[in-house]
């Protein structure tokens, strides 16, 4: 204890001194065009920083001298030494140097690459506080951007329920889906995959991930290996050079079926039946060996051309007794545990007898389609992604399912056909990407009037203003259910259920 008050006083005296030697350096000795910010910190400074919360990126918020510093690694009630790295006008950002007051939510993370890798932001802090981290993030959201009004614990007569987040008993190795880039080392220019080091493009090789499946990782060990052993070139972003970009692999939990996909740069596959050889031989649960073509100078992960290289074009998996066929292109939701409470939340907020009518847009495969369908009278599924629909029929074909229908197309514009069309819906789903539903939707949904809006969202702040703009046109927010897709990250789904109010 006594050393850390020393540290802490010593820190303190060390940040006034810097400042201001600092501040003049930069008066007397730089160029004029080098505009120095003004601050109360620059760069270089050490300080002690008081951590009053986290950015929905996890990133602690600091305040030094009343200025904000985000802090990677830090948690809200911390006290920490940082030294800055970046200085803005209204915020800046420093690195975590020495913990002065720990947080009791603190713990240590598992993964040996955690600081490196960016995949994970929340392994530093323990699962329950993450739980209530999220929840109260959502809340945040709603209140700030949706200025939606929260009922407070153990209230219910006025303002909207938002539940506990939904964990999971075992937040480990709940991934079933694995993308991981393909480079050559610095050094002897071998072929390595795994993870970008965090903020640059620099392939640092590993071998084992926690939140993946772990047949994943064996997935991704064998390919890697058959890729050194065959002598494959990897691909370089900076000359365009080089075959094998990507390595992506999907893992059906219940059915245990594995696809794996290669990303190359150009059709020519150089020795195809030696690669599919090899990976059937090592790995005999493979029904689908894929092959994407992705020419490209992007950081977008696949091209537009797939075609198989053995086997299946899709692997088949189970969500709660509901079968489903997965292409390599398809989306489908990475955690299959949490994504059965998601979409039984889902249902249950729809409130279906058997009668009503349900259109279900982003669908996707038709995952929540096919949930809904088992309980509605008729379901309309609605995606963008044309190989997605065609798996959609598929899947209802596949359980018997006649009372389900899908078509390919912008859900903006799909579904104000379908209201011309004459299909009035008594739910509408939706569960759009990051950015939100499209304008044109919300308009159509106010106009179709359906009596309940059930949303399922990824994204809090695109959530809650969606949630202002139908509140607006007469919908009332009820519950929200914040669940856990995705534990060590920051990121938080949630299913809100909306009712007609006019
Ligand atoms: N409900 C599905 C998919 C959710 S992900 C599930 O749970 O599995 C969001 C989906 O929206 C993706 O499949 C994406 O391809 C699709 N999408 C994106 N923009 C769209 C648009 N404008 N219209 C319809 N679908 C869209």
């Amino acid at each position: 204890m006594m050393n850390r008050n020393h540290t802490r006083n010593n820190a303190g005296s060390n940040r006034k001194s810097h400042t201001q030697g600092g501040r003049k350096n930069e008066g007397a000795g730089r160029a004029s065009s080098q505009a120095v910010v003004d601050a109360p910190v620059q760069k270089n400074d050490e300080v002690v920083v008081d951590i009053i919360g986290l950015t929905h990126d996890g990133e602690g918020v600091g305040r030094a001298d009343g200025y904000t510093l985000f802090i990677q690694g830090a948690l809200p009630g911390e006290r920490v030494w940082a030294k800055v790295m970046k200085v803005k006008k209204a915020y800046g950002y420093a690195r975590l140097q020495e913990l002065l007051e720990a947080s009791a939510d603190r713990i240590v993370p598992v993964c040996g690459i955690y600081d490196k890798c960016g995949g994970c932001q929340l392994q530093h802090m323990d699962y329950a506080a993450q739980l209530n981290w999220k929840r109260q993030h959502v809340v945040d959201a709603l209140e700030r951007i949706g200025k939606l009004r929260i009922a407070g614990e153990g209230e219910t007569s006025s303002g909207i329920i938002v539940h506990p987040t939904v964990g999971m008993n075992d937040p480990w190795r709940y991934r079933n889906k694995a993308q991981v880039p393909v480079g050559a080392s610095a050094g002897d220019g071998e072929l390595v995959a795994g993870f970008y080091a965090k903020g640059s493009h620099r392939i640092i090789d590993t071998d084992e991930c926690h939140i993946q499946h772990d047949r994943n990782d064996e997935v991704v060990r064998i390919v890697k290996a058959i890729g050194r052993e065959l002598g494959v070139s990897a691909y370089n972003e900076e000359t365009g050079q080089g075959l094998l970009r990507h390595v992506m692999t999907r893992t059906g939990f219940v059915s245990g079926e594995i696809m794996v996909v290669l990303v190359t740069n150009g059709r020519k596959l150089p020795q195809a039946e030696k690669w599919v050889g090899r990976i059937r031989a090592a790995l005999p649960e493979v029904k689908s060996i894929v092959q994407n073509v992705n020419t490209r100078d992007t950081n977008v992960i696949f091209g537009d051309e797939t075609r198989v290289l053995w086997g299946s074009e899709v692997i088949y998996d189970e969500l709660d007794g509901i079968r489903f066929a997965i292409s390599a292109r398809s989306f489908y939701q990475v955690n299959p545990a949490q994504t059965v409470e998601l979409y039984r939340t889902a249902v249950d907020y729809a409130q279906l007898t058997g009668k009503e009518s349900v259109i279900d847009a982003y669908c996707g495969i038709g995952t929540i389609s096919l949930f809904l369908a088992r309980k509605a009278g008729r379901v309309y599924g609605v995606e963008i992604v044309p190989e997605a629909i065609e798996d959609a029929k598929r899947n209802a074909e596949l359980n018997g399912i006649g009372n389900a229908s899908f078509e390919a197309g912008p859900a903006e514009v799909v579904i104000p056909r379908w209201r011309e069309e004459g299909i009035i819906p008594d739910v509408i789903v939706v569960d759009p990407p990051r950015k939100g539903c499209d304008p044109a939707l919300l308009d159509t949904i106010l106009k179709m009037q359906p009596e309940r809006v059930v949303y399922v969202s990824c994204n809090p702040s695109t959530l809650a203003r969606d949630l202002r703009t139908l509140e607006d046109g007469g919908y009332k927010t009820v519950e929200v259910t914040p669940v856990d897709m995705f534990p060590w990250t920051s990121h938080v789904e949630s299913v809100v259920w909306m009712k007609r109010s006019m």
